[in-house]
Parts: structure tokens; C-alpha cells; sequence
């Protein structure tokens, strides 16, 4: 288990305004020419705001484009587009052009600059990208980003679901850790001490402040920043993702609807922390309903009958995976839960 060597982000910027900094980062690291991906239909403003920040600093971006899709293709595209005189790719929005920034930098042995412009998971500061390849989604390893940017104005005004979905993908590290050290003790799969310490810490700083305000913004883009640290560490994605996980990937697989990634985790967390025993269900469930998660649950109710196919065909999501729904049958206890439990109350139709 133990690494030869392991990368964490050199540079890390979690703070208002850093956005309108980020032509500083790359002038001071000697960075440039950088190139730029970003979301489709991004907020002007924001992408206004980062091209200023080049401009002050003199430098014109060698590549501006927006990212259509999350997917290998549209990163093999957009990197044979890269000049060779670039020195870093830099990603600004949503976890889509995140992604695919970050797959082109590291096919093009560049450093990477992640600025999410929302903390609605942790795959910003994680080392690997998660992308379709002719259609089917795929872990691809890349390595974890030179440099984190966050600007906590830009996440302030995102629209609040995505901050519930940075709560629920946070919460999912509780119940991930769970997962890997069964397997130790089932299996003996190893376990990273410190990886799973670092992963379930972050939550519990989190938990100190769980408010949508700058001070928690931060709070909680540091947490998701740290899982993936900690998948660096590991060496794995145990730490950041467990039968939580598997149950999302098997909804993004299965159901008609796309919905947030955090949303599903968060949600699936809640419920398999039921299962595992121990305190962390009373400690997600009174995280979600201070934070109001399950208000943006509600605005959009999961399918039941989509989370039936999906919970039941979770544990083979993943070859060789041992999680508790490798052991139980899960979906009776969920379908229980669903019909009784009061904090799920309109979350199901
Ligand atoms: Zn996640």
C-alpha cells in the first residue's frame, strides 16, 4: 500500500476574489502561456473576471474553449488543440470542464490549475477524472491538480443545491471509510490509516460550521479538497468512495434522470450508514437537516423504483469491491426507511 512518491497541489487558494488572482498564481509560478477550458454557459462575469486577471498580468491566454462534454473524446480533441508552447491548462466552472481540463493536462504532461466556481463534489482536487469513454463512465487516473483555486464569492452564488450536493458528496466519506475497513476485516484489503483519518476529519471540520456562508464555503471546499488528498495518499478512490458510490454510479447508469452527484451520495450515505450501525447516521441526518439538504432532494424527488433496479445492482457496479452490500440485501431496509422515516418525507415518488 505504501507509495513511492505521492502529489498534492502545490499551490492552494481558498479564498474571496482568488479568481480575480489567478493570473498572479500563474505569472508567480512561471506558468505561461496557460490554456483555459470552461463550462458551457458560464457566467459571463466569471469568465470575465479571469480573463481580466490574465490581462493584468499580460497574459493572453494561448487557448480559450468551452467544454461540451465530459467525456475522453472531447478531451483528446481539445488537447490536440493545445499549442506546445503552453505551460499549464487551466479548468474554471463546473465538475464537466473540470474533468475533461484535467484529463488534457495530464495527457499533455502539463500542470493543471482547478478552479470549480462550485463546491458540489470532490473531484476538483481529486486524482482522477471522471469521464465517458465511448459512452460508459470511467475512474481515469491523472494525478491531482499543481494548483487549487476556489474564490468563495463566485461559490457563494451558486445556486444552493449545489452546496447541498458539496454536503451529501462530503457526508459519503463517512460511510466510505466504513466500507474499506470492512473489507480489511472481511478480506484484508488494506486500509491507509492516515488516508481514512484524513477522509473522515475533513467531515468533522465541516461539521464545526455547516452554513452556506464564506467561512462554511470554505470549510467545506477545504474537506472536499482533502479527500482528495487523500486519495492520493491511499493510492485509491476507499477513502472518498464506498457503497454510497456504487449505488450513484448505478443511478447514473439506470435512471431516466440525471441528478446531482452529491444529491445521490449524500442520500445513499444516509441511508447505508443505517445499515453499517455505529454513529454516523444520527450525525449525517442531523447534518442534513441543519444544512436543509433534503429541501433541494425534495424540489426533484428520486424515482423509488429507479433507486430499487439501482441499489440492487450496486455491489456488481464494481469488480472485486467489497462494501456492506456485498453481505445484505439492502434494498428491504432502504424500502423500510423510505416509507417511515420522516426526514425522507417527499424525497421518493
Ligand atoms: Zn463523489
Amino acid at each position: 500500500m505504501k507509495n513511492a512518491q505521492i502529489n498534492v497541489p502545490r499551490l492552494v487558494r481558498i479564498k474571496a476574489g482568488a479568481l480575480q488572482r489567478l493570473g498572479l498564481y500563474l505569472a508567480r509560478s512561471r506558468l505561461t502561456p496557460a490554456a483555459l477550458f470552461h463550462s458551457e454557459g458560464m457566467l459571463p462575469s466569471i469568465l470575465d473576471a479571469v480573463r481580466q486577471s490574465l490581462r493584468d498580468q499580460r497574459i493572453t491566454p494561448a487557448l480559450l474553449c468551452e467544454v461540451q462534454e465530459a467525456s475522453v473524446e472531447e478531451a483528446v480533441r481539445l488537447r490536440s488543440a493545445v499549442p506546445s508552447s503552453c505551460k499549464a491548462l487551466i479548468g474554471v466552472g463546473g465538475g464537466k470542464a473540470l474533468d475533461v481540463a484535467k484529463y488534457a493536462a495530464s495527457l499533455a504532461g502539463m500542470p493543471y490549475f482547478a478552479a470549480p466556481t462550485s463546491v458540489s463534489n470532490d473531484g476538483f482536487c481529486s486524482p482522477q477524472a471522471s469521464l465517458t469513454l465511448e459512452g460508459k463512465r470511467q475512474a481515469i487516473p491523472t494525478g491531482p491538480p499543481e494548483a487549487v483555486v476556489v474564490d468563495l464569492t463566485v461559490c457563494q452564488r451558486a445556486p444552493l443545491p449545489l452546496w447541498h450536493s458539496g454536503v451529501g458528496d462530503l457526508c459519503s466519506k463517512f460511510t466510505a471509510v466504513s466500507d474499506w475497513k470492512l473489507a480489511f476485516y472481511r478480506r484484508g484489503d488494506p486500509v491507509n490509516d492516515l488516508a481514512a483519518l484524513i477522509s473522515d476529519a475533513s467531515v468533522f471540520q465541516f461539521m464545526a460550521n455547516p452554513v452556506s456562508d464564506e467561512e462554511g464555503i470554505r470549510l467545506l471546499a477545504t474537506a472536499l479538497m482533502l479527500n482528495g488528498v487523500a486519495m492520493e495518499i491511499a493510492g485509491s478512490s476507499r477513502p472518498s468512495s464506498g457503497s454510497e458510490h456504487l449505488i450513484s454510479h448505478a443511478l447514473d447508469m439506470t435512471g431516466a434522470r440525471p441528478r446531482l452527484h452529491g444529491l445521490q451520495t449524500g442520500t445513499a450515505a444516509y441511508l447505508v450508514s443505517s445499515l453499517q450501525g455505529g454513529s454516523h447516521h444520527r450525525k449525517i441526518g442531523e447534518l442534513f437537516a441543519r444544512t436543509g439538504f433534503w429541501d433541494s432532494v425534495r424540489k426533484q424527488p428520486f424515482s423509488k423504483e429507479e433507486w430499487r433496479i439501482a441499489v440492487e445492482r450496486a455491489p456488481s457496479v464494481k469488480e472485486d469491491f467489497y462494501t456492506i452490500l456485498s453481505e445484505r440485501d439492502a434494498w428491504p431496509e432502504f424500502a423500510r426507511m423510505i416509507a417511515r422515516d420522516p426526514a425522507l418525507i417527499g424525497c421518493f415518488d
